[in-house]
């Protein structure tokens, strides 16, 4: 029986696990993959007092870390429910039931994907998540970004510093983008924004030839010939298995209080799985370190 069990071996997860064992309480955690989200991640230059980093790297460091203290590290498993009977129960995909006196959640999130023909086809092959791992194999070629919000206007900014062109899809009559951001596209030659428009397709033969999208206006059809297609419409939360005992929002979002606590007691959450307001590996950090002192306070009033 663990005191805390964390669910998720991402910068939220590692931290929880580092805050609990020190504090002398036997410490698990559950992941499928350790290091997360930031695996994907190339240059690092925001984590504070370190400028510059890289993803694998900073996370075989925060392995060593956790490392560092008894923690019971069990890989390579994915939780598919929780249960509370007179303790709390995961259950895990493989039958396994664990028990614990409490849970920290830190389950990341993944890319939001545009579900159209030639998504899968060319994934790596054209077909981007992640402007700062990629960009660069894109440099003088023409590219579309998918996406009007921060997120995609930042990666269109970033893009047109190297792309030939880039052409913002935004599926809603607006961006959503902060202006500032908006104003800084503005001034760039080398980008068109289309507003209103679906994408219908992703053409090419080994790699990525060319996006055709609907005008919305008038379902007229258009394709244009490019390189690149980075779709940045968000990421979805690791959330869709939890009970409805763990409230979440309407973007699945798991809803914590200023010490993690969710709505049922006992279980904990933190990191981009969560309603935080910024998803970011320092911010995920701090809320993991957050619910594990949270699952502490937690355990020493029951
Ligand atoms: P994640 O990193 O997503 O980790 C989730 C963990 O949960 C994983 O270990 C996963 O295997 C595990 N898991 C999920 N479901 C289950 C389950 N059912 N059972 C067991 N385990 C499960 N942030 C920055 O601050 N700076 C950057 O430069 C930066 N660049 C980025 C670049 C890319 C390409 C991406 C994708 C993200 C980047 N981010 C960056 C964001 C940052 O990576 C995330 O905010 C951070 O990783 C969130 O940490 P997390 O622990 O909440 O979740």
């Amino acid at each position: 029986i663990f005191d805390v069990l964390v669910v998720g071996g991402g910068p939220a997860g590692a931290s929880a696990a580092i805050y609990a064992a020190r504090k002398g309480i036997k410490t698990g955690m559950l992941v499928e993959t350790f290091g997360g989200q930031v695996m994907e991640t190339v240059g690092i230059e925001n984590m504070i007092g370190t400028p510059y980093t890289e993803g694998p790297q900073l996370m075989a460091q925060v392995e060593q870390h956790v490392k560092a203290y008894p923690v019971d590290i069990m890989k390579g498993q994915r939780a598919k429910d929780i249960r509370k009977n007179d303790l709390l129960e995961v259950e895990l995909e493989n039958g396994a039931v664990l028990q614990a006196k409490s849970i920290v959640l830190a389950l990341g999130a993944k890319w939001r994907n545009i579900n159209v023909p030639g998504e899968d086809a060319f994934r790596n092959k054209g077909v981007t998540y992640c402007p700062h791992c990629d960009g660069p194999l894109f440099t003088n070629k023409k590219v579309a970004v998918i996406g009007g919000g921060n997120s995609g206007i930042e990666a269109a900014i970033d893009l047109a510093g190297l792309a030939e062109h880039v052409y913002v899809l935004e599926f809603l009559p607006e961006l959503k983008a902060d202006q500032v951001l908006q104003d800084r596209l503005a001034q760039l030659k080398n980008v068109t924004v289309l507003k209103n428009v679906a994408t219908k397709e992703i053409v090419g033969n080994d790699e990525v030839e060319g996006i055709i999208y609907t005008d919305r206006a008038d379902n007229s059809e258009h394709r244009i010939d490019l390189a690149g297609v980075f779709v940045q419409i968000g990421l979805v939360p690791n959330t869709n298995w939890l009970p409805e005992t763990i409230q979440t929002t309407d973007r699945g979002e798991i809803i914590v209080d200023k010490h993690g606590q969710t709505s049922l007691a006992g279980v904990f959450a933190a990191g981009d799985c969560t309603d935080s307001a910024y998803k970011q590996i320092i911010i995920s950090m701090g809320s993991g370190a957050t619910a594990a002192l949270g699952a502490f306070d937690y355990l020493i009033r029951n």
